[in-house]
């Protein structure tokens, strides 16, 4: 019998979150995103590696619905999101895509729990049990006591951990990282992957984290590695 016949993945016990097939970005004669395939399960992580200019943040961006492809399709949790319109995906990052930057990207005008907020906020959901949550994001991330500092009176560090605050307010399905140890020394950059890691343990979080730190890198599942556009196939 035909339905008999299943689907190995999920055999294997992780369906697929996220699926890039055949993407590929140009920018006038310069294709920056070559036909590049990959499918990631479903509470994993994973390393996007390469040079500096080989379309590691071209390619999460595409991913995350924040540009579009010129050819070749993203499916977000089975959603092709090149067929949505603005606001359809601008709903999907909301609802179920965190982003975490290397430049952290917190808001100076707010403290760092109306941060962790907003896209609760965004969502039309804020208040007081969202303000508990945000507190108890904090918290996880050693900032119990920094609540109420603003973005310019918190380090490199504490500015990255409320971002990873802000990105898991939501519990995304998948959260997209570029570089987030880039701005930061070694012991400090150690202690955001850390918060990182046990974040994604505790709420089974997809981690897709571009980095060149190979110490990070070699804590994630699977590591992809970019050169000029394209996938280098594992040796
Ligand atoms: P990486 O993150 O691996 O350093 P990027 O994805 O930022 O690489 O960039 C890959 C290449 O695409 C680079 O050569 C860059 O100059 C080019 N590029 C990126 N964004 C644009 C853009 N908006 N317009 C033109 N070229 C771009
Ligand atoms: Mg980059």
């Amino acid at each position: 019998m035909v339905n008999q016949l299943s689907d190995p993945r999920k055999e294997a016990g992780a369906k697929t979150i996220l699926e890039v097939r055949h993407l590929t970005k140009t920018y006038g004669d310069l294709t920056v995103v070559k036909d590049i395939n990959f499918a990631v399960p479903s509470g994993s992580t994973c390393a996007i590696v390469g040079p500096s200019g080989s379309g590691k943040t071209t390619l999460l961006g595409l991913c995350a619905g924040l540009d579009q492809p010129s050819e070749g399709n993203v499916f977000l949790d089975g959603t092709d999101i090149g067929a949505l319109d603005e606001n359809g995906r601008a709903r999907e990052r909301a609802e179920n895509i965190g982003f975490v930057f290397q430049s952290f990207q917190l808001i100076p005008t707010l403290t760092a729990l109306e941060n962790v907020m907003v896209p609760m906020e965004l969502r039309g959901k804020g208040g007081a049990s969202t303000a508990t949550k945000a507190r108890e994001l904090l918290e996880r991330v050693g900032l119990g006591g920094r609540l109420a500092h603003y973005p310019s009176q918190l380090s490199g560090g504490e500015q990255q951990r409320t971002a990873l605050a802000r990105a898991f307010i939501n519990q995304p399905k998948i959260l997209f990282a570029d570089e987030p140890t880039g701005n930061l020394d070694t012991e400090t950059g150690r202690l955001v992957i850390d918060n990182l890691f046990a974040l994604n343990a505790s709420f089974g979080t997809t981690l897709v984290i571009v980095t060149h730190d190979s110490e990070l890198a070699g804590r994630t599942g699977r590591v992809i590695r970019l050169k000029a556009g394209v996938i280098v196939p594992d040796t």
